[in-house]
């Protein structure tokens, strides 16, 4: 019998974009489960809570029967061995993606062997696409509706609208 693949697929995600969504969907034609999985990293000061982004991606793969969402912090091989997972799925864009990505698939080697990182290319047409360009064109009101899901991009727009006045923020 074959091996069952559960993959988890880690990332910020914030927003999730249709880059993201075009690596979910071809990975659950590779795979049994997919976790997409929102590393809280204390790091970083995202836009959206871990809730929202929760919600989004929920919202967003609603009609791909494999795929979780959940939320975790600590290391990735750590959480991936919790949910017995024998893969990491990340998307190349660009050279650049490649050197970090690489370097985090060597030590995430080194730290749980049985666990392989598969890379998947971007689609072409999302080889420019990453949260970082959504949320400024966005911060300037422009056209994001090719870029992320409709609700996203409500809630993007929302956003800005509250931080550009403060009056509208809870
Ligand atoms: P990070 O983990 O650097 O915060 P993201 O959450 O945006 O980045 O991305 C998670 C994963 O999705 C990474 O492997 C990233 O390279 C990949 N990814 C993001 N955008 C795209 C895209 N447009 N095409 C392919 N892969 C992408």
């Amino acid at each position: 019998m074959a091996k069952k693949l559960t993959a988890v697929y880690p990332g910020s995600f914030d927003p999730i974009t249709f880059g993201h969504l075009d690596i979910i969907t071809r990975a659950c034609q590779l795979c049994d489960r997919i976790i997409v999985a929102i590393l809280v990293n204390p790091h970083k000061s995202p836009l959206f809570s871990i809730n929202e982004r929760l919600e989004q991606i929920r919202h967003a793969t609603r009609h791909l029967p494999q795929v979780e969402v959940d939320s975790f912090s600590g290391l990735t091989v750590t959480y991936a061995r919790m949910q017995n997972a024998n893969l990491l799925i990340r998307g190349l864009r660009v050279i650049s993606d490649f050197e970090m990505e690489l370097q985090m698939a060597h030590t995430n080697k080194t730290l749980a062997p049985e666990i392989q990182t598969l890379f998947l290319a971007t689609s072409n047409e999302y080889s420019f696409l990453s949260s970082s360009v959504v949320k400024e064109i966005a911060r300037f009101g422009g056209p994001i509706d090719h870029l992320v899901p409709a609700e996203v991009a409500i809630a993007l727009s929302q956003k800005f609208a509250a931080h550009s006045n403060p009056a509208l923020c809870p």
